[in-house]
């Protein structure tokens, strides 16, 4: 299995396309190099691939007027929300525009009564949770990266929570998107559920800027809980986490957060996050609910967890220690490329249910040790989700082209198992060559035919997810 090749014939924008932009955007419209340079790269392990202009978005109409104008010009057209994406989703294959959202980042409108918000596509997470203060409300979905909302939506993202409180697809209740001729379309409604004609939402959720650009999105929000507490628990096997996992799933025990560190990702964090957590694989759990709730949720878990040797069962009920625990989870991906200097990751990400996670890690943990490779876990595990991020020296062509062995080991194991090749960070240009293998041709046809019908000049982030024909 080679490492993906992303070369393509670039279009250049016409001289008459730039003029266009710069009359009607005017300094917001760029096509200086470094600003073309950061649009055109990624955190993955990928040579990035800048696009030929950047414009700096603030309205849906100017979204739509843009879109336009690329599609009289024939120039591409790539959304881009904060660029934290990790299988070369923003990589300008085909030259084109770079239509970032990022001064799109208006809270719009907060209905605590309906427990839902209408944002602009360009506010980040943690913008939205910030406006959030004070409201008792919060939004759950937190990639370990501070990722756009319209970002989000694109990949279908996902996070730590996403085992009590579901997915982007789960989350998103409609969205204004623009379509490549430039029309504004609104999907979905505010209603909590809705039977009339095909699901829109769920198309665009998913759909990585190929069938359009979501300039505004209505998310459901949830009552900050009354209890919260959280906890980490180490094992002598990562085996016995892993099944104190499947067993607090599959005994429906209500747990908002369930990740997974093995013992190299925890050397990683205890020296970037200097934490002094044991260095061995480890469960982080968090607990929500009433005082009671919490109380009997928090009591099963320690007790299947000692029942497979789990140790040092350690809590943090205070606001401030449950935060410093969680960032050092989330700083988990910098922490684990501090391991080797001057490594990228191939972060992997595959998704299988919950019954076969024990077997699917165990394999994967052999033949990662065969490999010679440093790949520390990190895992989602309550939803059978986890990346082994391999670290590998981006100017070493053997290297690479090992992790992108061990990689496609992991997928083909993965689907095997009834699994994904990506529960949550999507297909870009990294896991094209797997689409076939997890959905078969009939079902990447349709794929093609939704794509044609919905974008048949092939301008809307063009490359990306559907391999080559
Ligand atoms: C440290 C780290 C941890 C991460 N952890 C997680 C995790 O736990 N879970 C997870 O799911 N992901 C994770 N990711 C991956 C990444 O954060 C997500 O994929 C995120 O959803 C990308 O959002 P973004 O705003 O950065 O999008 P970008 O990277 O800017 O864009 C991603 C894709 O979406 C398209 N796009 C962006 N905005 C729009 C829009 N408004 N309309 C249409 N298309 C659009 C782009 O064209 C591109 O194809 C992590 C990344 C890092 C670096």
């Amino acid at each position: 299995m080679n490492a993906p090749r992303h070369t393509a014939r670039r279009m250049l924008p016409a001289a008459q396309f730039i003029s266009a932009m710069t009359q009607r955007f005017g300094d917001r419209f760029s096509t200086a190099s470094a600003v073309c340079a950061q649009h055109g790269k990624d955190e993955s392990s990928l040579p990035p691939v800048p696009p030929d202009a950047v414009l700096f978005a603030l309205t849906t109409q100017e979204v739509s007027e843009a879109v336009k104008l690329c599609r009289e010009h024939h120039v591409p057209v790539i959304p881009f929300g904060t660029g934290t994406s990790l299988e070369g989703h923003l990589f300008a294959i085909h030259g084109g525009l770079s239509i970032d959202l990022s001064g799109m980042n208006q809270v719009l409108a907060v209905r605590p009564e309906d427990l839902d918000v209408t944002v602009q596509a360009g506010v980040t997470r943690k913008q939205l949770n910030n406006a959030l203060h004070g409201t008792g409300l919060f939004f759950p979905i937190d990639p370990g990266a501070d990722a756009s909302l319209g970002g989000m939506a694109a990949t279908r993202a996902s996070g730590t929570n996403a085992v009590r409180y579901g997915t982007m697809r789960d989350n998103v209740l409609g969205m204004t998107v623009i379509t490549a001729d430039g029309a504004v379309i609104k999907t979905g409604s505010r209603a909590r559920k809705s039977a009339a004609g095909y699901d829109l939402t769920r198309l665009f959720i998913g759909s990585e800027g190929t069938l359009g650009v979501i300039t505004e999105l209505t998310v459901r929000l949830y009552p900050i809980p009354e209890a919260i507490s959280a906890a980490v628990c180490a094992f002598s096997a990562i085996a016995e986490a892993v099944n104190t996992v499947i067993q607090t799933i599959q005994l429906g025990v209500p747990v908002a957060r369930i990740e997974l560190l093995d013992a190299i990702a925890i050397k990683a964090i205890n020296r970037h996050s200097k934490t002094t957590l044991r260095e061995a694989p480890t469960l982080f759990f968090e607990f929500h609910g009433t005082p009671t709730g919490v109380g009997e949720q928090a009591q099963a878990v320690q007790a299947i967890a000692s029942e497979h040797g789990g140790m040092d069962f350690e809590w943090a009920t205070r606001p401030e220690d449950r935060s410093r625990l969680w960032q050092a989870r989330h700083d988990a991906y910098y922490a684990c490329l501090g391991l080797k200097p001057g490594a990228r990751a191939l972060t992997t990400d595959v998704c299988v249910p919950i019954s076969r996670l024990a077997e699917c890690i165990a394999e994967t943990a052999a033949d990662i040790a065969a490999s010679g490779m440093t790949a520390p876990l990190v895992g989602h595990v309550g939803d059978g989700n986890f990346h082994q991020a391999i670290l590998v020296d981006p100017e070493d062509p053997a290297d690479l082209e090992r992790a992108h062995r061990l990689s496609a080991r992991m997928v083909e194991r993965a689907l095997r198992m009834d699994g994904t090749c990506t529960g949550e960070h999507g297909i870009g240009i990294g896991k094209q060559k797997y689409l076939v293998l997890e959905h078969g041709d009939a079902a990447i046809s349709v794929m093609r035919a939704i794509k044609h019908a919905l974008d048949p000049d092939n301008l809307m982030n063009p490359g990306k997810i559907l391999p080559p024909a």
